[in-house]
C-alpha cells in the first residue's frame, strides 16, 4: 500500500514538473519568438508614397505596440494596448477607428523580455549609447518600451498631404511642428532597428510618445529622462507587407 502511494506520488511530482517545464517554455517562446511587421518601406515613405495599405484592424491582427502613420502623411500614429492614436499636426492625441488605413506602420505583441535600469540623467544620445551597451546584441530588432515621467520630451507631428504628395524630406523641413513636454507622464512606444535595415526601416531608435491621459504626443526628436527603465523585447522574425499600388510601384525605391 505505501509503495502504491509513493508510486502515485512520483508520477503526480513527474506530471507537475513536465506541467511547469511546458508553460515556462510557451511563455520563452512568446517573448523571444515575437515576430515584428511593417506595412511598406521607409524608402516608399520617403519619396511620398502615403497612400493607405492596410487597415488599423489588420494591423492589430499583428500586434499591441507600435508606431507609424496614417493615410496622406496625417499625423504620428502610435499603438499601445492594442489602441491606436493619431497625433495630429496641433500636438493632440485622437482614437483611431480599425477602418483608417495606414502607409507605413511597425507593430509586435509585446512582452517585456528584460528590464534595464539606466542610472542618472540622461539625455537622448546618452539614452541611446546606453541601451547600445546593454543590448544582448546589436544584429536583431527589439521592441522598446519607456514607462512614467520625463523631465522634457521634444515631440513633433506633420499635417495630411494632399496629391500629387511631396517627398518626406520636404514635408518635415517645411510643415513639421515640434511640441516641448515638461515633466510629463506618459509612454514611448518605440523599436531599436539593425543598420542593415536602412531603407526598409528606420535604422536605430524611433519612438512615438503619447501621455497617460492620450490627449498629446507625437514622434521623438529629443529628450530628457531620469533614471529611465527600459523594457524590451527581441523580435526574432520579420514580416513586411508591400503596398499593393501604383505608387509603390512606379516609385524610385533604393
Ligand atoms: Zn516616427
Amino acid at each position: 500500500m505505501m509503495i502504491k502511494i509513493k508510486w502515485y506520488l512520483g508520477i503526480a511530482v513527474c506530471l507537475i514538473v513536465l506541467a511547469i517545464s511546458v508553460l515556462s517554455a510557451d511563455s520563452r517562446s512568446s517573448h523571444q519568438a515575437q515576430p515584428g511587421f511593417q506595412v511598406s518601406t521607409l524608402g516608399a515613405l520617403n519619396v511620398g508614397v502615403y497612400q493607405g495599405v492596410a487597415t488599423l484592424a489588420k494591423l492589430k491582427q499583428h500586434g499591441d505596440f507600435g508606431l507609424g502613420t496614417l493615410e496622406g502623411l496625417d499625423g504620428e500614429m502610435i499603438m499601445l494596448n492594442s489602441k491606436a492614436y493619431q497625433v495630429r499636426v496641433n500636438g493632440s492625441a485622437y482614437p483611431v477607428a480599425d477602418k483608417a488605413k495606414t502607409p507605413f506602420s511597425i507593430v509586435t505583441f509585446f512582452h517585456t523580455a528584460r528590464s534595464l535600469q539606466l542610472k542618472g540623467q540622461l539625455t537622448y544620445q546618452d539614452l541611446q549609447q546606453q541601451l547600445d551597451k546593454q543590448l544582448p546584441t546589436p544584429n536583431l530588432p527589439y521592441a522598446v518600451r519607456l514607462q512614467g515621467t520625463f523631465p522634457a520630451l521634444k515631440v513633433r507631428s506633420v499635417p495630411k498631404q494632399t496629391l500629387p504628395y511631396p517627398p518626406l524630406k520636404d514635408v518635415v523641413s517645411r510643415q513639421q511642428r515640434v511640441f516641448a513636454l515638461q515633466n510629463v507622464r506618459g509612454t514611448l512606444v518605440g523599436f531599436r532597428l539593425p543598420q542593415y535595415f536602412r531603407g526598409i526601416n528606420v535604422a536605430g531608435y524611433h519612438f512615438h510618445f503619447i501621455t497617460d491621459d492620450r490627449k498629446a504626443g507625437g514622434h521623438l526628436l529629443d529628450g530628457i529622462f531620469f533614471k529611465p527603465v527600459v523594457d524590451v523585447q527581441p523580435l526574432q522574425d520579420w514580416k513586411i507587407q508591400f503596398p499593393d499600388n501604383i505608387a509603390f510601384e512606379q516609385a524610385l525605391l533604393e
